[in-house]
């Protein structure tokens, strides 16, 4: 029977990476809904609502109706891209300017209004695995299994500084810890959806762990 799986937690904790293998393991779709905040942060830079990184709340709101959000499998990763009104932004909202914003972006509610909603639609049929903040709480609160990932600040850092490096952006250890930290403060403190675990979520701190040692520990409560 097809269930569905709510990941949440911190900034760059690796919740994307095992989703999708956890996907890719039970044939699930996979959908990242930080990339979903992060297209409408892209979106909102690139159409003048988001200056120096503070979005202009009224005139993003005005424009959410503009922004049609889609997924679509990349043979090449083996992952899904996002697309935004058609066109592949899935690079583009990885940089420090979208990270930078998007703490203030998805803090507005209207914002979230939308997104959530087209992520339950993506969801209701199951087989699904989503990693957010909101998963498990606000998205899918009756979702069969919930998990609740962390990792020390540090690593998450050195990790995320790594995937950045590789791509050949020009970023220091320095400023992506304080990006991370910002922003676990900044999801945890907001008045809409702020980050929690949901009280029926398994906990998985994966400092120490690599992806197979992940995959390894899920296994047992897959079969419950
Ligand atoms: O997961 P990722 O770091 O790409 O998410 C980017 C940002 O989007 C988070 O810092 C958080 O502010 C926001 N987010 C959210 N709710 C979600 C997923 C992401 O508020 N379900």
């Amino acid at each position: 029977k097809k269930i569905v799986i709510a990941i949440d937690g911190f900034s760059s904790g690796g919740k994307s990476t095992f989703a999708r293998m956890l996907a890719a393991r039970l044939g699930y779709i996979f959908i990242d809904t930080g990339a979903m905040y992060r297209a409408v942060t892209l979106y909102g830079i690139e159409h003048g609502a988001i200056r120096n990184g503070v979005p202009d709340r009224e005139r993003l709101v005005g424009m959410l109706g503009e922004i049609a959000i889609s997924f679509r499998f990349n043979p090449r990763r083996q992952a899904s891209d996002i697309y935004v009104n058609g066109e592949c932004v899935e690079e583009k909202i990885r940089g420090i300017e979208v990270s930078a914003a998007v703490s203030s972006v998805s803090s507005i509610p209207e914002v979230r209004r939308k997104l959530v909603a087209l992520q339950q639609r993506m969801g209701k049929d199951k087989g699904v695995v989503m990693d957010g903040r909101d998963i498990g709480t606000v998205v899918f609160p009756d979702a069969e299994l919930k998990l609740f990932m962390t990792a020390d600040p540090k690593v998450r850092a050195v990790r995320r500084y790594e995937e950045l490096r590789a791509r050949g952006d020009d970023v220091s250890l320095e400023e992506i810890e304080r990006n991370i930290r910002a922003r676990d403060r900044a999801d945890q403190e907001r008045e809409v959806s702020p980050l929690r675990m949901a009280p029926d979520a398994v906990v998985l701190n994966n400092s120490d762990m690599t992806l197979a040692q992940q995959m390894e520990w899920i296994e047992p409560i897959l079969e419950e």
